[in-house]
C-alpha cells in the first residue's frame, strides 16, 4: 500500500482524508514520521506555503507528501486577511481577536462578500500537483454558533442560513474549501 505523508498533526484533518481514501493509501502524520520541526510558513501566497511545507518533508524525509494552507479572503478588504488569516490580529494566534479585528474593519462596509480558499500541494514520485477548493459566502455582523474553529462563527456560506459554526462537521466538510480541495486530491489519487 502506498504511504503518503500529510504534513500536519491536526487529527481532524488526518481523519477526514483517511476516511475519504477508504484505506487505499496509508496516510502518515508528521508525528508518525518523527518530524517535530517547526516548518515556517514564510511564503506570501497559500500555494507558496503549501509548497514550502510539502517540499520540506520530501526533501528532508524522502516521502511522497501533501500539505495544505487556507485563508479567508474578504472582497472589500482586497483579499485580506488571506495568507495571514491565522495571525490577523498578531501573535500569539487567537481566533477571538482575529474575528474582533475583522468585524471592526468591516463595520462601515456594505459589501461583506468573502471566500475561504484552500491550496493543497502534492509531491508524488518527483512530480508536483496543486489542488484548490473555495467556499464563497459572507461575513456576518456578529458571531453565530459554537462549533468549528477559526472564523467559523462569522462566516455564512452562500445558499445557507447558518454560519459554519452552526453546522455539523459532516455538513461543513461537504461544502467547505478544505473539503472540496481534499475531494479533488482524493479523486486524483484514486486514478493515479
Ligand atoms: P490552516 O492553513 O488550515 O492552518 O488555516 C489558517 C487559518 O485560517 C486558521 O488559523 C483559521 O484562522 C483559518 N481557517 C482555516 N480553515 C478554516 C475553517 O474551516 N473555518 C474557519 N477558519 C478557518
Amino acid at each position: 500500500m502506498m504511504k503518503l505523508v500529510f504534513a500536519t498533526n491536526n487529527q481532524n484533518k488526518l481523519k477526514e482524508v483517511q476516511e475519504m481514501l477508504m484505506n487505499s493509501i496509508e496516510i502518515l502524520s508528521l508525528k508518525d514520521i518523527k518530524c517535530f520541526d517547526e516548518i515556517e510558513e514564510t511564503a506570501t501566497t497559500l500555494e507558496g506555503n503549501a509548497k514550502l511545507k510539502a517540499d520540506y518533508i520530501t526533501k528532508n524525509f524522502g516521502y511522497n507528501c501533501f500539505a495544505d494552507d487556507t485563508g479567508l479572503e474578504v472582497e472589500s478588504l482586497n483579499g485580506k486577511p488571506g495568507v495571514y488569516s491565522a495571525r490577523f490580529a498578531g501573535e500569539p494566534r487567537n481566533s477571538e481577536n482575529n474575528m474582533k479585528k475583522l468585524l471592526s474593519e468591516l463595520e462601515n462596509k456594505t459589501n461583506r462578500n468573502a471566500q475561504f480558499r484552500t491550496s493543497i500541494c502534492l509531491n508524488i514520485d518527483t512530480k508536483q500537483f496543486i489542488f484548490e477548493g473555495t467556499c464563497k459566502g459572507e461575513i456576518l455582523t456578529k458571531k453565530q454558533g459554537e462549533k468549528g474553529f477559526g472564523y467559523d462563527p462569522i462566516f455564512k456560506p452562500n445558499k445557507y442560513d447558518t454560519s459554519f459554526a452552526e453546522m455539523s462537521s459532516k455538513e461543513k466538510n461537504k461544502i467547505s474549501h478544505r473539503g472540496i480541495a481534499i475531494q479533488e486530491l482524493v479523486k486524483f489519487l484514486k486514478n493515479y
